[in-house]
């Protein structure tokens, strides 16, 4: 039990990654916050975790609503005393070329991305600092945080962005044992992928197969998606690992499709 009664908070957690990541924090003692924008949706993970004998919440959250942001969080820390490790996973895609990409587009992305994992940081840290035990901040990025892709302008510059922040979070949480690091998967087939392949298929008029094949599996050691329980695992490394010793870091988790 590597996070027990630890309260874990992780945004975008009814779906794909961030609900991976929730079970297995749950599966290790861990007490999970389930935020995502759906209640409902949030609701149904938790319940199955609290069924299965795990601790679980749900709250309603759109990360790039300081309101709703700080609402869930002071409920959390009514609830259950504070934060000890936020995941700031919510995230989407929205694919151009950069001539035609919406502005409205690229601020929606830019908002959720980065205001959201700002936000979130925001509204958590204040508890791990007043706890005096610290805590772990965990931003999902990508390997997009490294690499650029075509049609990706948007989500390529906040993935950027998001290692920026984790070594100023890094720096300034350091005296308060508070951590802060990146997880950078490669492709990892949730709902957030599956909108892409035709969506690419189309812009790059290749078909679905191609797409997979030869644009999102291409640079791989061995053609393989990463998992979501591969993720998880990445993240749960940095939710337990008890020392500033692993700080301001980003671990790649694609498959060698890059390499530091
Ligand atoms: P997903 O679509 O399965 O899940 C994303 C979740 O985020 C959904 O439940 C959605 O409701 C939630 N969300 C979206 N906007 C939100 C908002 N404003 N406030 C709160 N919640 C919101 O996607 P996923 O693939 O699990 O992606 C999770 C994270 O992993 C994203 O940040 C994504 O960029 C990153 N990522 C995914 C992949 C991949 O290949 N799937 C690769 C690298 C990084």
């Amino acid at each position: 039990m590597k996070l027990q009664n630890k309260v874990c908070l992780v945004t975008g957690a009814a779906s794909g990654i961030g609900k991976e990541i929730a079970l297995t924090y749950a599966r290790e003692g861990g007490k999970v916050v389930i935020a995502d924008l759906n209640l409902a949706a949030s609701q149904a993970v938790a319940d199955g975790i609290n069924a299965g004998g795990g601790s679980a919440m749900a709250v309603a959250m759109d990360v790039t609503s300081e309101d709703q942001v700080n609402t869930a969080v002071a409920a959390v820390a009514r609830a259950w005393g504070g934060v000890d490790v936020l995941v700031s996973n919510a995230g989407i895609q929205i694919v151009h070329p950069i001539e035609s990409y919406p502005f409205a587009d690229w601020k929606k992305m830019l908002a959720i991305h980065l205001d959201g994992a700002f936000l979130t940081t925001k509204a958590c840290i204040p508890h791990m600092y007043a706890s005096g035990r610290g805590g772990s901040i965990i931003y999902m990025g990508s390997v997009h945080s490294k690499e650029a892709s075509v049609l990706k302008s948007a989500y390529v510059t906040a993935k950027h962005g998001l290692i920026g922040l984790c070594k100023t979070v890094a720096k300034e949480g350091g005296v308060h044992n508070v951590r802060a690091n990146v997880i950078c998967p490669g492709f990892v087939r949730t709902p957030l992928v599956d909108k892409q392949i035709p969506e690419q298929a189309q812009a790059l008029g290749i078909s679905e197969a191609d797409v997979i094949k030869k644009v999102m599996l291409k640079e791989t050691v061995d053609g393989e998606f990463t998992t979501v329980q591969d993720v998880a695992e990445v993240a749960l490394l940095f939710a337990g690992f008890e020392s500033n010793a692993l700080t301001g870091q980003s671990v790649v988790v694609s498959h060698g499709w890059f390499m530091q």
